[in-house]
């Protein structure tokens, strides 16, 4: 059962798209999470009228608390594993609903990978009834543990299938063909992209990836927690560079024929993170070291010439800079602002 947390010309019309209409109606599935919410706030920006839609595992409600004041803004409470809500009528969908954080996905595998499979298909079958274009956010999970580094989007990956990260890795694999066989099968127009590691604003402190972790045990004092040698690397994207990615993936005059690498090529151990962390908050908080969960991936590292090159892309704001924008977010977040702070408390 779905319920609507603000109306909105909602179950208007016959469910088809008017083709004379400018492009402008917009649905973010996952839009109360943390890129979701990014993403509805850039898209009100750029004049489209936007709906959420979300189950609130991980995203909040507090993340569309400024949105909720537009009128151009609607959010449904709903799982995109059900049958969608009928009457929906969009230009454009964007499918970022799905837990990110290992220990959010692993908690309900079953879920998780229903999630993937089930709420794309939903999507995708409300995108051929609207022609509409339809977004998959794909992760870099795709990989696996990769063996070719830095990793382009012809690398096949390395994957377990039947480890406690498969449901996500999985999930997010059978997602990409699913939406490349709604492309040959009925034209649709697709754009994947393969998202690597990204943090920022709106994250959880109880989000449970490393950069939140990190941050939020350096601002509380605590040791901050290393899992394994930390020599395992990562390469971390501000939000606000990613979300510009997916606004000219969308907005490429052309569907690339595949799914499009997206993250910051900074490549970084995850003991360098812990030290930088460390450093930028000022804290005492010693580092420790904690076993290494399965099937971590040892090395990840975007290979972006394709974005660079057709869609004029790469991040602008590097590590040292988009962790002093998010620790202050933690630090008002934690112990600051009285706007925020209510939101924690929420
Ligand atoms: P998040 O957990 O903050 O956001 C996910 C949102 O989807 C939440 O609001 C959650 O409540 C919602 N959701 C989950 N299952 C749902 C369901 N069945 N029906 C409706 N809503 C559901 O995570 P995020 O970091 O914002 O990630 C957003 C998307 O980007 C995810 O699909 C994730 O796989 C992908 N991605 C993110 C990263 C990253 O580093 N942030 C990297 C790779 C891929
Ligand atoms: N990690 C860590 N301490 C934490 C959380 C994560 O050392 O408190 C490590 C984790 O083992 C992995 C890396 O940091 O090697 C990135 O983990 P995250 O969960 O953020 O993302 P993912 O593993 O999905 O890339």
């Amino acid at each position: 059962m779905s319920k609507v947390i603000k109306v909105l010309k909602l179950g208007s019309g016959n469910g088809q798209r008017d083709p004379h209409q400018k492009p402008n109606r917009a649905l973010v599935a996952g839009g109360a999470g943390f890129l979701g919410s990014h993403l509805c706030e850039r898209l009100l920006r750029d004049g489209y009228e936007v709906v959420a839609i979300d189950n609130f595992h991980t995203g909040k409600r507090y993340n569309l608390s400024v949105l909720l004041r537009d009128p151009r803004f609607t959010c449904i409470e709903h799982d995109i594993v059900d049958p969608l809500p009928a009457g929906l009528a969009f230009d454009e969908i964007y499918n970022l609903a799905c837990p990110a954080s290992p220990p959010h996905y692993q908690a309900d595998p079953i879920h998780t990978f229903k999630t993937s499979v089930l709420g794309s298909l939903n999507l995708l079958e409300l995108a051929r009834r609207n022609n509409a274009k339809i977004f998959q956010a794909s992760t870099s999970e795709i990989y696996g543990d990769p063996i070719v580094h830095p990793q382009p989007e012809s690398y096949f990956g390395n994957v377990n299938t039947h480890g406690p990260r498969s449901c996500y890795d999985e999930g997010k694999r059978s997602a990409e063909t699913l939406f490349f066989d709604y492309s040959r099968t009925y034209g649709l127009d697709i754009r994947v992209a393969r998202i690597f590691n990204t943090y920022g604003r709106r994250m959880q402190p109880d989000d449970g990836r490393v950069v939140s972790n990190f941050i939020v045990q350096a601002l509380r004092g605590k040791d901050l927690t290393v899992y394994g040698s930390g020599l395992q690397t990562r390469s971390f994207c501000y939000a606000d560079d990613l979300i510009e990615g997916f606004m000219r993936l969308m907005n490429a005059p052309h569907a690339p024929a595949h799914p499009v690498n997206l993250g910051n090529p900074g490549e970084f151990t995850i003991m360098e993170l812990a030290t930088l962390v460390v450093a930028y908050t000022n804290s005492r908080s010693k580092i420790v070291h904690r076993p290494l969960p399965i099937d971590d991936p040892k090395q990840r590292k975007p290979d972006i010439s394709f974005a660079r090159n057709n869609l004029g892309w790469e991040p602008k704001i590097c590590l040292a800079q988009g962790l002093a924008h998010t620790v202050d977010y933690f630090d008002a977040l934690l112990y600051g602002s009285r706007m925020i702070k209510g939101a924690a408390a929420s």
